[in-house]
């Protein structure tokens, strides 16, 4: 693992994911090394050309410096850790994103926190003096043997949903990001059902197959599902009838249940070169 600690011009960024204006990433790369992560097409504009996602992280050191009144929108949802996991183990030691939340707490922005970490609990006092901030925790597998495979070192999906757990319980408003949802692996009701007394909301998001992590993921099913290969092979041939069914099994449970939910399929094309 190379690690580097690097400066930048600025730690929020726009953004054009669905529900975010702004993103603030406050490490380039990922220990986490999750084998389906597809943010790896970072590599390409910080200079990791070649590097296996997963080996190098950048800190940027003096993240929380950049931060300023004019980083931040009036209304607008920053969103931390779009591309990298803030509570990764390099947080213990850097705290570059308990910097950065406490220079944003005079701004009070609407914040969202996306992890797989319980690490994010360290900076509960923070985070209980956001007026508008929720934390979302990912678990897409509860499997403990498959999660180890794929999530080889985030946490276990269990210590995720009890970090979950202990956020609700200190009035932190929570969601669950089912993601990314495995085809014919992920039990959605099973996570439902563990969850629905402390995530507030819960957000799906598909299996991404992208010509980046194709083969990672066509390797990991060769070992241990290699039943699901032409579901698979189906799915990354634009064939969407699968997500749009999956999308009607999910809507029905999480209403017939009273879930509040939002589903973020892209129906599972290959979008080659991202
Ligand atoms: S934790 Fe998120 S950013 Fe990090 S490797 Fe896993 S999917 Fe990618």
């Amino acid at each position: 693992m190379e690690i580097k600690e690097k400066k930048v011009k600025s730690v929020i960024t726009k953004s054009n994911l669905p529900d975010a204006d702004f993103v603030l990433n406050p490490y380039t790369g990922c220990q986490h090394a999750c084998l389906y992560c597809y943010a790896d097409f970072m590599k390409r504009f910080t200079g990791h050309n070649g590097e296996e996602w997963g080996s190098f992280v950048d800190v940027k050191i003096n993240a929380p410096e950049t931060i300023t009144s004019k980083s931040i929108k009036e209304g607008s949802v920053i969103l931390i850790g779009s591309v990298t996991d803030p509570y990764q183990p390099l947080e213990a030691k850097y705290k570059i994103t308990r910097g950065c939340l406490e220079k944003l707490l005079e701004f009070q922005p609407r914040l969202e926190i996306l992890t797989k970490s319980p690490l994010v609990l360290r900076d509960l006092d923070l985070l209980k003096q956001f007026k508008n901030l929720r934390v979302g925790i990912s678990v897409g597998i509860f499997n403990e043997g498959l999660s180890r495979k794929l999530e080889p070192y985030a946490s276990s999906p269990k210590r995720r949903l009890e970090a979950l757990k202990k956020l609700h319980e200190e009035g932190v408003e929570t969601y669950l990001f089912i993601s990314p949802m495995f085809p014919e692996i992920t039990d959605f009701r099973e996570l439902l059902e563990l969850s629905r007394d402390y995530a507030d909301e819960v957000l799906f998001e598909n299996l991404n197959i992208r010509a980046n992590n194709r083969k990672r993921i066509f390797d990991f099913l060769r070992e241990n599902k290699p039943e699901l290969i032409p579901l698979y092979e189906q799915i990354q041939k634009k064939d969407n009838s699968y997500w749009d069914n999956l999308e009607t099994e999910i809507s029905g449970y999480c209403k017939k249940s009273k879930i509040p939910y939002k589903i973020y399929f892209h129906h599972g094309t290959e979008k080659n070169g991202k």
